[in-house]
């Protein structure tokens, strides 16, 4: 577990404001209580968060104890004032793709309304430690995009030159200013690299931290967290949602919010609504421990393989869906090859490196790319889904427009372009240009 750098204050005043639900005793980690503990033999610390029975009846339930749904209960509580909250969970939280992914986080999108959405997350990610009393080893180590050829390159330019027009941050590389930056890659290999799209604010955090860190915060604050209670089914009575079915029974809400990411489609199946969501394996790779090689996070241009480096030393890699529908969190080895062969292509040193791990995820991917946050035809029932690869980056700011949504029944104005019915008319965020091909985004 990690620890926080700041005691908390400011958001401890905000939430006595708002009369919320103050644990006592609950504990902030800072520097001192380091010292205090290892001094101490560590015998101080608590459970950073409870296990609690579920309650009969709530306000708001959250479905899904991934990034998203504690991010929303996180802000249901401290910016919205909410106080009866669960967040049900069908297995540990974290278990899903929160703590399977590849940790980026950036906001370079070129759509303006994905623009916006995406640089006010990476703002939320900037002051997410300090915020929430937790060290989530966020890391604006810079996101790369190699280009290797003419077309590329202009591509990189037109992007560089949208992301400053936004006024968020994007530049270009030549290849003498990479070759210092990253000397162990290969340049002139069969796709040989002409530069870069470079994005500062971009990086990585630690994934689970960031499900401890909004689990601790929001648990401190009276949500009840319900673990192993899987969702099986939703009470609805004359177009209105009265509660869920659960494995440990029923529980009564007013509100129901699912955020299950890759089950999107199979739990609104239950209450009887069809999503333009399909699911998708995703897989992930990391090495054996390395000495730091890798000091940014690099994308190849030349296929869809991307690298980083933990802070453990591991190389963190990733590639291309597994190319057919499926729920099954393991992928297959066609992708496994394609990503192994792009890392020795672009650093052949690797090819003496061991693989450690490797797992998959199940991504919920829409028609467009891009999410949806809003209400559903059944009142009271919410969905926030669909983020494909880019639900980790978004884990702030998706979790504080459902918040929105959940509490003021109203979208959040930068949630208004994620709505359902742009599927129906045709009002798509197609950031590739590529269509209705989850494949290919
Ligand atoms: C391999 C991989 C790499 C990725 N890399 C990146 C990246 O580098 N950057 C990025 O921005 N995004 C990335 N993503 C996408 C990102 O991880 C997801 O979009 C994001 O985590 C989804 O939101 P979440 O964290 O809430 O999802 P999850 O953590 O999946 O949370 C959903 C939760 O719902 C629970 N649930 C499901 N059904 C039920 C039920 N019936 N009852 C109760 N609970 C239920 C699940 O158990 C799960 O814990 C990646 C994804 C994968 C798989």
């Amino acid at each position: 577990m990690g620890f926080g750098i700041a005691p908390i204050s400011v958001e401890t005043d905000r939430f006595h404001e708002l009369g919320a639900i103050k644990e006592k005793n609950a504990m902030s980690y800072s520097g001192l209580r380091v010292i205090r503990e290892a001094l101490n033999g560590q015998r101080g610390w608590k459970p950073a968060w409870r296990n609690p029975e579920p309650k009969p009846n709530y306000d708001i339930i959250v479905i899904g104890g991934g990034g998203h749904g504690l991010a929303t209960a996180h802000y249901l509580v401290t910016k919205y004032g909410e106080k009866s909250i669960a967040v049900v969970e069908k297995g540990w939280i974290g278990s899903g793709n929160a703590g399977r992914n590849t940790t980026i986080v950036r906001g370079d999108y070129t759509l303006p309304p994905n623009t916006r959405f995406y640089d006010h997350s990476v703002g939320l990610w900037e002051k997410m430690e300090r915020e929430l009393n937790f060290n989530v080893m966020h890391s604006q180590r810079g996101v790369l995009f190699l280009h290797h050829n003419d077309a590329e390159r202009d591509d990189h330019y037109r992007k560089t030159n949208i992301m400053r027009m936004q006024g968020t941050d994007g530049e270009i590389l030549g290849p003498e200013k990479l070759r210092k930056m990253y000397p162990s890659m290969n340049f002139d290999g069969r796709f040989p690299i002409t530069g870069a799209y470079l994005h500062r604010r971009g990086g990585t955090a630690r994934h689970d931290a960031v499900v401890w860190g909004y689990a601790r915060s929001a648990d401190r604050r009276g949500v009840d967290i319900l673990q192993n209670c899987e969702v099986t089914g939703f009470r609805i009575e004359q177009g209105k949602v009265l509660g869920i079915e659960t494995t440990h029974g029923f529980i009564g809400a007013k509100k129901v919010g699912v955020s299950v990411a890759g089950n999107t489609s199979r739990v609104m199946d239950m209450a009887g609504i069809r999503t333009p969501i399909e699911s998708h394996v995703l897989q992930a790779f990391v090495s054996e421990g390395l000495k730091p090689i890798i000091p940014g996070q690099v994308n190849y241009g030349a296929g869809h393989f991307y690298i980083s480096q933990s802070d453990k030393g591991g190389l963190v890699m990733g590639g291309d869906l597994d190319k057919y529908n499926s729920c099954a969190q393991r992928g297959n080895l066609p992708v496994f090859e394609s990503v192994i062969e792009a890392a020795v292509t672009l650093f052949p040193m690797l090819s003496r490196a061991r693989l450690l791990r490797a797992w998959g995820g199940l991504q919920d991917m829409t028609m467009d790319g891009h999410a949806v946050i809003d209400e559903t035809p059944i009142k009271g029932l919410y969905l926030n889904g669909g983020w494909c690869y880019g639900g980790f980056k978004a884990t702030p700011a998706a979790g504080e427009c459902f918040a929105h949504l959940l509490s003021t029944e109203q979208p959040h104005e930068l949630a208004k372009p994620y709505r359902l019915d742009r599927f129906r008319t045709g009002y798509l965020l197609d950031e590739k240009g590529q269509g209705p091909n989850p494949n290919r985004q």
